[in-house]
């Protein structure tokens, strides 16, 4: 079983890979529509949002949080 290099998600259906494409290390949610990787930006913004939403944190936790989380995956290791 694979693990989507940019979040972390494990991924065990076909449908959990974009555009059902097995060959990828990342998952559907960290794809953009036209099947590549999404930036290390992009992923930080939407997992602040999701932190400020479902934990009601302040922007800036929110975003320190993410960005720690996102740092230990391999896709941004080295940025
Ligand atoms: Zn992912």
């Amino acid at each position: 079983m694979k693990m989507c290099i940019a979040c972390g998600m494990p991924m065990t259906q076909i449908a959990d890979y974009p555009l059902y494409d097995i060959s990828k290390n990342y998952c559907k949610h960290c794809a953009n529509k036209d099947g590549t990787m999404k930036t290390f930006d992009e992923k930080l913004a939407s997992l602040t949002l999701r932190y400020m939403q479902s934990h009601d944190m302040d922007c800036a936790i929110a975003k320190h949080t993410a960005y720690v989380i996102l740092k230990k995956l391999p896709a941004w290791k080295q940025k």
